[in-house]
């Protein structure tokens, strides 16, 4: 494959982010801002860095456009990655940056998302090296925590006076690999999480009474129905795409004495369960709330807590007006994009939620390997991902 300049040095830049660990839970941001820093400072292009008030760094490369007064398009990529469980059975080590001899580039965060990152970077660098000057003020922001829910990250961003004053309007965050030749996804929703601790509680009592309430029992009667209604929508999966659908796993289980301790003859006091739900769309996190209540209603002895909720409203038509824009650049690439209602959520909707539209959008037509051992990308893959965001950037810093 012949590369050219411009390609090695996104390439090599690319492996040097790979290089730097910045996986969960101790992911090494300072480090990472200092490489993206070293290449802004290389290309001539003004950078800032925010310290949010959780103490995590942001970085905002800026691109500034002809008109000043139009609102901003943000290009965000997060820094961090998920943690690699055994290094041992990759084909090359995830923190490397080394490239097979069928040219992809492996590594965590490949695909989620510093390729995505990268691509961004140099879209930009082009543009500028092409003496276009966009309507549109562009900046690259590069956030931490997204893997942990942004709320360290992305949510205290938007909040941030620095950030107000670049007058965002748009934003491009990460969507999902398509895994079908010469077709993107474009994510114009997503689901929204709901998490759930369950509480159960009984009085401990020695385990021969037959008449004691027992909290585990308690607790497995409501979870019942938790899986019931993770099955029923299991069902539908053949029909819908899993993003219209609503899911509840039970995440975690607590109760009782150690199961090594030798100790089974004393019904505990108490038992705890997590509960992850995903929203789709076209149900309320309201409408949720009120059956799960019912269901709590009753079992007595079980309560609940909310320990995580995303309840911020999107603005379907704005997205779609979007995806138009986008999906009419993607054919002149001779390449088709679908509109997708994505599984999971991102950092997106702490953007959406201040009334920024965006959409997400990760350039690849490789097979999804997010978070999976491997992770990948093809040379060829991101240049052509390069060349196309490069196409959508300069659509959406466009005056209409
Ligand atoms: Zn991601």
């Amino acid at each position: 494959m012949k590369l050219t300049l411009d390609d090695r040095l996104m390439i090599e830049d690319f492996q040097r982010y790979l290089r730097i660990n910045t996986a969960q839970p101790a992911p090494a941001y300072a480090q990472a801002i200092t490489l993206l820093q070293s290449f802004a400072d290389r290309d001539g292009f003004s950078h800032t860095t925010i310290t949010l008030s959780s103490g995590l760094p942001v970085l905002i490369i800026s691109y500034p456009g002809s008109n000043p007064n139009l609102p901003a398009l943000a290009l965000n990529h997060h820094m961090d990655v998920v943690p690699v469980a055994d290094e041992s059975i990759w084909e090359l080590p995830p923190f490397a940056g080394e490239i097979t001899h069928d040219d992809r580039i492996i590594g965590r965060g490949t695909q989620d998302m510093k390729g995505v990152g990268i691509i961004h970077y140099h879209a930009l660098r082009t543009m500028q090296r092409s003496g276009i000057l966009p309507d549109r003020s562009i900046y690259i922001i590069c956030v931490p925590d997204e893997e942990k829910g942004g709320f360290k990250g992305a949510r205290l961003l938007v909040e941030d006076a620095t950030f107000g004053k670049l007058n965002i309007g748009y934003v491009l965050d990460e969507g999902v690999p398509s895994g079908i030749k010469d077709m993107l996804y474009i994510k114009v929703n997503e689901r929204k999480p709901l998490q759930l601790r369950i509480l159960s509680k009984a009085q401990s009592a020695h385990a021969s009474k037959l008449l004691a309430d027992n909290p585990n029992h308690q607790l497995i009667q409501f979870l019942q129905h938790i899986v019931h209604m993770h099955t029923e929508q299991q069902k539908c999966a053949q029909a819908l795409p899993a993003g219209q659908l609503l899911s509840a796993h039970i995440t975690s289980l607590s109760s009782g004495f150690d199961i090594d301790s030798g100790v089974v003859n004393i019904i505990p006091e108490t038992a705890y369960a997590t509960i992850d739900l995903r929203i789709p769309p076209a149900m309320s996190m309201q409408e949720v709330i009120t059956s799960i209540n019912l269901l709590r209603d009753q079992h007595p002895g079980i309560s609940y807590t909310i320990s995580a909720a995303a309840d911020e409203r999107i603005d379907t038509p704005a997205n779609q007006e979007l995806f138009e824009r986008l999906r009419h650049v993607i054919q002149t690439h001779g390449l088709t994009a679908l509109s997708l209602d994505f599984e999971g959520a991102t950092d997106l909707r702490h953007y959406q939620k201040t009334g920024i539209q965006g959409v997400g959008f990760t350039p690849f037509a490789c097979i999804d390997n997010l978070h999976g051992t491997d992770e990948a990308i093809s040379i060829e893959q991101l240049i052509k991902g390069k060349h196309i965001m490069y196409a959508c950037i300069q659509e959406l810093a466009r005056e209409l």
